[in-house]
């Protein structure tokens, strides 16, 4: 009896260990929840800055950029936020990180993400060392592409494009976004420079999404014909604050989004816009959502 039963147990820790390396090593995108479970990627209104809560159906959550004030924290509460997994700071700008001081008081994330930038200010060191203090993880977007998953919803971190000391917008971080076959791209304010060198150098990373945040909040060099012919959209979304002063978006890309015939969400005149998807289906937007049976998702669900 005893022999065959060290043996049974051997095997069995063989089995786990190779279940524990499989699980480690594999690079394949996680598939989303045998519930169907339904993620979230929301456009938060926060004025004239970036806010993007992702909510995978896990219940895992990450916020990237914070906008530019506390704003953001009673909106993350008012959706039963109550913990942030990671949050990011795609680029050293105010209106991209205001209000995460704030933010990691509230929520105490695990993770914070940030750029690999020469572009430092006081209050981006402040931000810095609250991190620190808080004794949150602190990771840099690298040379190589980095994968992250968020329960079932992957986000891959672009290779860092080698530092721009001239224009901090264009060491943003970018992210795409995978729940099964929806895909979404956030570029941060990511400018011609910055996105030619991931189309030469990380095509597959950008290409062919289901949604594209614009760079740069709409404006004009925040988008561009190449950039759009590689990632070709079906719904563009673009944060800015109503009556802004930069002129956010600009003409010439809401032309250039009606050439292509990309619908564009603005949170200016929409509010917040929240994009649902079951890993197949997406709303608003998506061409397959209106053919299902399956109710809306409500938020409670994610909680
Ligand atoms: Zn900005």
């Amino acid at each position: 009896m005893r022999r065959p039963f060290v043996a049974a147990l051997a095997l069995v820790g063989i089995l786990v260990c190779l279940a524990v390396f499989w699980g480690f090593g594999r690079s394949r995108l996680p598939r989303p929840s045998a519930s169907s479970g339904r993620a979230t990627v929301e456009f938060l209104d926060v004025g004239q800055g970036d806010a993007i809560l992702i909510r995978s159906p896990e219940g895992k959550s990450a916020l990237v950029d914070a906008g530019p004030s506390r704003r953001v924290v009673d909106q993350l509460r008012e959706r039963g936020v109550r913990s942030l997994d990671l949050v990011v700071v795609s680029h050293h700008h105010i209106d991209h990180y205001g209000g995460m001081g704030e933010v990691i008081r509230a929520f105490r994330p695990r993770v914070f993400l940030d750029a690999d930038s020469p572009h430092v200010t006081p209050s981006y060191l402040a931000l810095l060392r609250r991190v620190e203090e808080e004794g949150i993880t602190a990771i840099r977007a690298g040379p190589k592409a980095r994968k992250i998953d968020l329960g079932s919803v992957r986000l891959t971190v672009l290779p860092q494009v080698p530092s721009d000391r001239s224009d901090e917008n264009n060491n943003s971080i970018g992210i795409r976004v995978e729940f099964g076959q929806f895909s979404a791209l956030l570029t941060g304010d990511s400018e011609k420079a910055e996105r030619r060198w991931w189309i030469k150098n990380a095509p597959s990373l950008c290409a062919d999404v289901d949604v594209l945040k614009l760079a740069h909040h709409g404006s004009r060099n925040g988008t561009d014909p190449a950039w759009l012919e590689l990632t070709r959209p079906r719904l563009a979304v673009a944060s800015m604050g109503r009556g802004n002063d930069f002129g956010h978006p600009h003409p010439e890309t809401l032309a250039l989004l009606r050439s292509f015939g990309i619908p564009l969400k603005r949170t200016d005149e929409d509010g917040s816009v929240q994009v649902r998807t079951d890993g197949r289906a997406w709303s608003p937007g998506g061409r397959e959502w209106a053919d299902r049976s399956d109710p809306p998702l409500r938020d409670d669900r994610l909680k």
